[in-house]
């Protein structure tokens, strides 16, 4: 799912990588490309058209960080907006003060509707509910037998017409299905109705009808995700037809593009409170915006570390180490090298901090041998230097390596390689401060 949208995006970050700042001309093709990856994405237009708008705006706006180059920036505004289309913040199921709670159904046949009602009662039944599954779907052949062993699968009791009775109302099963979960102290009523091909205006009358028999706490839209700009007009439909407060995407395990997905929430001003991602009654989960949103980036948890580092820089050590490596304030120095350690590990683990780096997985190994207290050693070996030999590592010689190691308790090879690391990352610097990313020096041991 959205692995063209994803794909897309990287391609116009990696274009922003290794500039300095932003030009008007930056920000402008910046955003063409981000129109082109939603419009491709399948998202639609009028998202789309806010959407780039917004970051735009921002983009220009004066919420320049200094922690943060000008590609994290946009990664980091491309990502608050996709949030923000995608609902803003998880939504909670409503639970009903008194008597059982009421999720009321509706969507398209074939939408998965069925499907979903098992995954949601046996999802309920995971945070200690005891649901009961109501099968108003009395239109499709088979639909009712559907819900009988999806039931069965997830251990959940199902409400159904009597045999013999296969023609029935099914305002009156919802109706006497509320009585039926006061009677067995069921606190979960999951009602499924039933869908049609397209939209029509009996189906959506039926649902309407039930609506108002059971007086519901939550009513779902349930749109299968691969239908494309569809599915933002029959959620139209259904809003206009039935109402709903959420909607809940199935088949998210399907589609490369899925991006009217991301546009019915924007359109209806309804939020995505579920999603389902397979055939297997597990495969569901509430919906995350913030989760889809840096999936949909694919940045690792590259989100997280632009957050962090944004809460931790400190700006004017920063500068002083860029203004040195710019050159004119005098050199790199030792002193700087560790302080910068220092500044990186006050983000975390180092371990975690490189897992968080997007194509770190490769390293996992390394990563998880890496041992801490490297630093420590690190802060040994500097501290056991002259304030001169911080200052101009060159001058550090032989007898100079004997001493320092001796100084420190650590082998005169631990100095080599430390210097060695300290010219490799003064190097490497260099080019980080022609563009790529702040404030991570050479990394200790890797
Ligand atoms: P209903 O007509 O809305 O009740 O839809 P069903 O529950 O019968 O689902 C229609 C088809 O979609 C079935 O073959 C389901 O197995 C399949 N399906 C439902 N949810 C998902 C999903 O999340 N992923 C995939 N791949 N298939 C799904």
């Amino acid at each position: 799912m959205f692995a063209t949208l994803s794909d897309r995006l990287a391609d116009t970050f990696r274009n922003l990588r290794g500039k300095g700042r932003l030009s008007e001309a930056d920000i402008d093709a910046t955003a063409r490309e981000i129109r082109i990856a939603l419009l491709e994405a399948d998202v639609a237009l009028p998202v789309v058209k806010e959407f780039v708008a917004a970051v735009k705006e921002r983009a220009r706006g004066e919420e320049v960080s200094q922690a943060l180059n000008p590609a994290q920036q946009i990664v980091k505004i491309v990502n608050e907006e996709l949030v923000t289309i995608l609902g803003g913040e998880t939504r909670r199921l409503r639970y009903a003060k008194s008597g059982p709670t009421v999720i009321l159904l509706a969507g398209l046949q074939g939408a998965g509707k069925t499907t979903l009602a098992a995954k949601l009662a046996l999802w309920l039944k995971e945070q200690g509910k005891s649901p009961v599954l109501v099968a108003c779907d009395l239109q499709r052949p088979n639909a009712v037998q559907q819900l009988q062993v999806n039931g069965e699968r997830a251990g959940v009791p199902v409400f159904a017409p009597s045999p013999g009775n296969g023609t029935g109302d099914p305002v009156a099963v919802a109706r006497e299905s509320l009585e039926e979960a006061k009677r067995k102290l069921y606190d979960v009523v999951v009602v499924d109705t039933a869908g049609r091909l397209g939209v029509d205006a009996e189906l959506m009358q039926q649902a309407a009808d039930i609506r108002d028999a059971v007086q519901p706490d939550e009513v779902l839209f349930v749109v299968d995700a691969m239908i494309g700009q569809d599915a933002v007009n029959t959620a139209q439909a259904f809003l206009d037809g039935v109402g709903f407060d959420g909607v809940v995407l199935t088949k998210l395990d399907g589609d490369a593009r899925g991006g009217a997905a991301l546009s019915i929430a924007s359109v209806t001003g309804r939020p995505v409170m579920f999603a389902s991602n397979g055939e297997k009654l597990t495969d569901f989960d509430l919906f995350h915006p913030d989760r889809m949103a840096s999936r949909i980036l694919d940045m690792g948890d590259m989100l997280t570390l632009i957050e962090q580092a944004e809460k931790t820089f400190d700006q004017e050590q920063a500068a002083k180490a860029a203004g040195k490596l710019l050159g004119g304030q005098g050199e790199f120095t030792l002193d700087d090298f560790l302080e910068q350690m220092q500044q990186v590990r006050k983000l975390g683990s180092m371990s975690k901090i490189m897992g968080m780096l997007p194509g770190m997985g490769q390293f996992r190994e390394q990563l998880d041998n890496f041992d801490e207290r490297e630093i420590d050693r690190i802060q040994a070996i500097i501290q056991s230097m002259t304030p001169a030999e911080r200052a101009n590592p060159k001058i550090i010689d032989g007898s100079r390596r004997a001493r320092i190691a001796k100084g420190s308790g650590r082998q005169v090879s631990d100095v080599n390689s430390l210097v060695d690391r300290f010219f490799e990352a003064r190097k490497m610097m260099q080019q980080f401060a022609k563009g790529a990313m702040p404030g991570l020096p050479g990394m200790p041991g890797m």
